[in-house]
């Protein structure tokens, strides 16, 4: 498949160098210059889209993923698919898909999940929104950049689940670290909080997976000097967007706008370019 890549970013170069990879003819563009293994850079956005089978675009925000879509419905082919995997506002996503439509385009929203590692691994996992032609089309370039692809639903499906997953994470994480920060106080070991917790009833990622506290369960970010992984100003970044959705449809989720706000004071106070976890030093006073 020809295929024109947008954005080659932390997370679009290695997406854009597995589907060369792979063995399709990818022409990628970006604002800055960059080189991408096996990939043909080219100097507009129009190149990258004239001709090709496929449109994917990962860039930083909705406005200009409106934008960036914008120009190119008036370049790509009718029939041709595009796929954002940025991880977007719901009513833009929304919006883009009607453009993409209106002229005759098969659209998809499928933001991911698994890092810059798992961009690089291909192992993502991709949450899509749009219709079952757009989502049958895509599926063997998920197949490639990662290792699920989970279909969601209609147009914004996508992005309504990413948003929903990173509450649930950024909550996630500050509980186990104000557990961790209370463990601190009542004198009670760590490594003991954790090897309880972690397999009774407070278990998740957070802790399990992604352990906060240095030293203790599997290797994160914690062992790296808080190193990203997943960088604070990224979940602030999608609890942001996951509360300007519950304003806008009337959810109530107040322990999300808790965690939002803590993660707003966390990236201003200095936590921006430390992996989200790093929250756990502000959290229990050490720091910030
Ligand atoms: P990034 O800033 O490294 O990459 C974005 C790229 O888009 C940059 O290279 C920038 O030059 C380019 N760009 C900006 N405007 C452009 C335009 N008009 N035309 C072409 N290129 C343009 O960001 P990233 O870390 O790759 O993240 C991309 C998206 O993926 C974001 O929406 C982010 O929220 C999401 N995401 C990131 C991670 C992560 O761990 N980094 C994980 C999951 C999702």
């Amino acid at each position: 498949m020809k295929i024109g890549f947008i954005g080659l970013g932390h997370m679009g170069a290695p997406m854009a160098k597995n589907l060369a990879a792979a063995g399709h003819g990818v022409k990628g563009f970006d604002t800055v210059k960059v080189t991408v293994e096996g990939v043909e850079t080219v100097a507009t956005m129009a190149d990258a889209v004239a001709g090709m089978e496929a449109i994917v675009t990962m860039l930083p925000n909705g406005d200009i993923v409106r934008r960036v879509h914008e120009t190119l419905i008036d370049v790509a082919e009718p029939g041709r698919l595009v796929i954002d995997c940025s991880t977007i506002d719901v009513e833009s996503a929304r919006a883009v898909h009607a453009l993409a439509e209106g002229n005759g385009l098969l659209s998809l929203d499928a933001p991911v999940s698994g890092g810059t590692g798992g961009a690089e691994a291909g192992t993502l996992t991709f949450m899509v929104g749009g219709s079952d032609a757009a989502f049958a089309k895509g599926r063997p370039l998920f197949e490639i950049m990662g290792q699920k692809a989970v279909h969601c639903g209609e147009a914004g499906a996508g992005q309504a689940a990413k948003i929903c997953n990173n509450m649930i994470l950024g909550i996630s994480m500050i509980g186990v670290c104000e557990a961790f920060h209370l463990a601190d106080r009542l004198g009670l070991d760590r490594q003991a909080m954790f090897d309880v917790a972690s397999t009774s009833s407070g278990s998740c990622w957070s802790l399990n997976t992604y352990c906060p506290a240095p030293g203790i369960g599997p290797e994160s970010p914690a062992d790296r000097g808080y190193k990203p992984g997943f960088a604070a100003e990224l979940m602030l970044k999608d609890l942001q967007l996951s509360q300007e959705a519950a304003e806008a449809n009337g959810a109530v989720t107040k322990i999300g706008r808790q965690a939002s706000d803590i993660y707003a004071r966390f990236v201003e106070a200095g936590g921006r370019g430390q992996d989200f976890s790093a929250i756990l030093e502000a959290l229990s006073g050490s720091k910030g």
